[in-house]
């Protein structure tokens, strides 16, 4: 059974105070945002969220000290993330932002200010050609997204006469409700924890206080970037509520099937086809490079089916420094097909010879062994 009282560090008689600001210090400490991927740090955030969600309720904490734990759980309507789960986002960040409020003097007496959620994060895809990627690239980014209301700043109200403070719950934003003689905080179903209501709605928003927006942007995409790469644009996203942070823009980049390369990382590889003769007597081509125009190679005498040639430095660049990958021509060795009857000749002769020198091998090859 979780001790709510070891977990706040607090003895069994503390005072709210003693509480609260016991709640304060651990919150801040192992809060997720100074402990990103922290799992631990999480978890013992969550522990310390729940301690506090029952200590700081004298109902709770009176059923708590007299019955334990169970007691709160079972009677709350039951179910996963009944009361005191936290799968009730609502309450858990009022709690939060209750006391953060204070605590970073924000929010000059409104306890909306840091319940406020972040603006969603945007997602935009967009196709680059392999060039591009070579070279860097400035792409302009078209898109929606939400901003703040410029006729009502983002209130969604009218005018400012007409918010009001919500009749349901003082302003509070939460309210308490008894279920037999359990009595538990919700959050104010009729201002959904704002502590206002708003009698005329912002016509530009309907309300919302956010519209929505088409939005432009440049966007600088560094050299060497590969397919499936995200950039992220801060606060490019949709507009929070009300003065609250920008959510971010993520730019998939895919980069476009190129007719000459594929690329293997900062690699890039050349298919050169070459004819059989060229193959075995060897010889120098030309090739094409991403930086433009071709440049001269050479093949080697004897050169196999799949053989790979290696030109330094011809690749993609690595994108934070100056060095290249390299460019891997492989060698497709063709068989020819259409051939007229002088070039047949020449090869049956060519054949012939072979087999002659083959010959020639194992005579020599056998005479050894019989000797
Ligand atoms: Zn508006
Ligand atoms: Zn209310």
């Amino acid at each position: 059974m979780a001790d709510y009282y070891r977990t706040l560090g607090v003895p069994k008689n503390a005072s709210d105070d003693e509480i609260k600001s016991a709640f304060r210090k651990l919150a801040l400490k192992y809060h997720p945002d100074r402990n990103p991927g922290n799992k631990e740090a999480e978890n013992k955030f969550k522990e310390i969220n729940e301690a506090y969600e029952i200590l700081s309720n004298p109902e709770k904490r009176k059923i708590y000290d007299a019955y334990g734990e169970e007691a709160l759980k079972g009677h709350a309507g039951g179910g996963p993330g009944g009361f005191g789960g936290f799968s009730q986002q609502a309450d858990f960040g009022d709690i939060f932002g209750d006391v953060f409020e204070n605590f970073f003097g924000e929010g000059m007496g409104s306890r909306r200010s840091s319940s406020r959620r972040r603006g969603s994060d945007l997602k935009y895809k967009t196709e680059i050609s392999l060039e591009d990627a070579f070279n860097g690239a400035k792409i302009e980014v078209n898109y929606d997204r939400k901003t703040l209301c410029k006729n009502c700043g983002g209130s969604g109200a009218d005018s400012k006469s007409s918010v009001k403070k919500c009749p349901s719950c003082g302003g509070r934003g939460r309210v308490q409700f008894s279920q037999g003689f359990f009595s538990f905080t919700q959050t104010c179903p009729k201002c959904g924890g704002s502590g206002e209501i708003i009698s005329s709605p912002c016509k530009s928003c309907s309300g919302m206080g956010v519209v929505k927006e088409k939005n432009s942007l440049n966007v600088k995409i560094p050299a060497g970037v590969e397919d499936g790469s995200v950039l992220r644009v801060s606060g490019a996203g949709d507009a929070g509520e009300k003065g609250s942070q920008n959510g971010d823009l993520y730019i998939e980049i895919s980069i476009k099937h190129h007719p000459h390369f594929e690329r293997d990382r900062q690699d890039l590889i050349y298919e050169l086809p070459l004819d059989m003769a060229s193959a075995a007597l060897g010889c120098e081509v030309e090739v094409p490079v991403i930086d433009g125009g071709r440049i001269k190679i050479k093949v080697p005498e004897g050169v196999q089916y799949g053989k790979i040639l290696r030109v330094p430095e011809k690749g993609m660049p690595y994108t934070n420094s100056r060095k290249r990958g390299d460019l891997l021509v492989r060698v497709k060795v063709e068989t020819p097909s259409h051939l007229n009857e002088q070039q047949r000749d020449l090869l049956r002769k060519f054949a012939q010879s072979v087999k002659e020198q083959k010959e020639k091998e194992n005579s020599g090859f056998f005479k050894k062994i019989f000797d």
